[in-house]
């Protein structure tokens, strides 16, 4: 099981993540809730390379992969989980709801450490919110969430299909979460008990000051419930909130180079 795990993870993850993009893609076409403000071939071409750039660098930049840390934890009985006589079933589980916690807490610290926020608000500095928006992340931030996943998985001792299933969730609901997708109001609240929607995060990327700092949530929308960082609407409605970061409205926040040395240029706001 952990072989076929290690030898197929990069065509599982791709495959997948494809799927949903298409599948996003589609929906959002055919359901959009918000109009586009900026031209979508270019916002999708610089998000998207930006994706690619990120894939490649944290190959290179690190010589393990999640999967192959899991195995490694296990083989040496590293961890929290690998200490306890549970069921795999359990693992994943507890796995998957501990991941989530500890990438809602180190979501908030990249919005309060101000040289953390100078990476993530590049994340925030879209124009417009749709399902490529999940995937735009300048890389040092995401070498630091890789770095920071390695010793989570090494720390709780994950599984090596504990630690694929929180990346491919993590990346799934990320495009599903960030999609301009209009659901009607009942499927949002049911489906909010259990699952960051559009409308929940969409709220996180306002440029109200007090709904920005609101909804940190990745995959659960416990936490945000728990540790009262949870607005359930916007003061605005959901098709006409602004999106972005004041200040960072132009072609700056849509051309790829100029994205790329966005933190190191404007002062952190
Ligand atoms: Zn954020
Ligand atoms: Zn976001």
């Amino acid at each position: 099981m952990n072989n076929l795990i290690a030898d197929s993870e990069s065509s599982i993850r791709l495959a997948i993540f494809l799927g949903m993009f298409l599948l996003l893609a589609v929906a959002e076409v055919l359901f959009p809730r918000r109009k586009p403000v900026y031209s979508k071939p270019k916002r999708w071409l610089s998000n998207l390379t930006i994706s690619a750039l990120n894939t490649l660098v944290v190959r290179i930049s690190f010589p393990i992969a999640g999967v192959a840390a899991a195995l490694l934890a296990q083989d040496r009985q590293w961890g929290l989980l690998n200490q306890l006589p549970i069921a795999a079933w359990l693992n994943i589980i507890m796995f998957l709801l501990l991941f989530d916690l500890a990438i809602y807490w180190q979501h908030r610290l990249f919005h309060v450490v101000p040289w953390l926020w100078r990476f993530h608000r590049m994340h925030h500095t879209d124009v417009d919110y749709d399902l490529t928006t999940g995937n735009r992340f300048h890389p040092v931030s995401i070498l630091i969430s890789a770095a920071i996943k390695i010793a989570l998985v090494i720390g709780l001792g994950a599984s090596a299909a504990a630690i694929l299933i929180a990346e491919v969730l993590l990346n799934v609901t990320a495009m599903f979460n960030h999609s301009n997708l209009k659901l009607p109001e009942g499927v949002d609240r049911i489906l909010r008990i259990i699952l960051v929607t559009p409308d929940m995060h969409r709220i996180h990327h306002s440029t109200d000051s007090i709904e920005h700092n609101a909804n940190f949530g990745f995959n659960f929308p416990w936490w945000d419930r728990i540790f009262g960082s949870y607005i359930d609407q916007p003061k605005a409605t959901h098709d006409t909130i602004d999106i972005g970061i004041a200040g960072f409205q132009d072609q700056e926040s849509i051309d790829i180079f100029p994205l790329l040395i966005q933190p190191f240029k404007n002062p952190a706001t």
